[in-house]
């Protein structure tokens, strides 16, 4: 999908948003949910979403929602960064298919990085093993 083109109310964030489909919950409130990523590149990879926007990218979002999500981004890297003692934490954010992204609705990603540790493959890495991410989830959660 490129960058211009209509946000999809059935895309999956926004199923998890509806609770229509299952996630893996960090945190919550009324503008942000943060939840694990099912095919995590590295140990602690977790997501940011705004509850509000139906933005596709970061290009379409306004300034207010934009802003929740990145306070509640730093507010879960410090969390993963307490709860999991990553040696660095990296940041990214996609917008459109030629440049990596896979879900139309806006998200940031939070990729704790260990020493020595290659990062799994953005977007086709090995299914999460649930009861780990619950763990991880609650651990970072304790975090915040
Ligand atoms: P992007 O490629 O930047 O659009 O990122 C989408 C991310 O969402 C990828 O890292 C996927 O592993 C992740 N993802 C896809 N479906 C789900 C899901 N149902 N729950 C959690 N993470 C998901």
């Amino acid at each position: 999908m490129s960058l211009s083109g209509q946000y999809d109310d059935n895309n999956i964030f926004a199923k998890i948003i509806r609770g229509e489909v299952p996630a893996v919950k960090v945190y919550e409130d009324e503008a942000v949910l943060a939840f694990m990523d099912v095919f995590p590149q590295s140990k602690g990879h977790c997501l940011v979403i705004s509850k509000t926007a139906k933005a596709r990218n970061l290009l379409e979002i306004d300034g207010q929602a934009l802003g929740a999500i990145m306070v509640a981004v730093q507010r879960l890297a410090k969390a993963v960064t307490t709860a999991l003692n990553p040696d660095g934490v990296v940041i990214t954010q996609f917008n459109g298919a030629p440049a990596g992204q896979t879900v139309f609705h806006l998200h940031v990603h939070i990729i704790p990085r260990y020493e020595g540790v290659a990062l799994a493959g953005h977007g086709h890495g090995n299914m999460a093993d649930m009861a780990e991410l619950k763990m991880l989830a609650a651990q970072i959660a304790a975090a915040l």
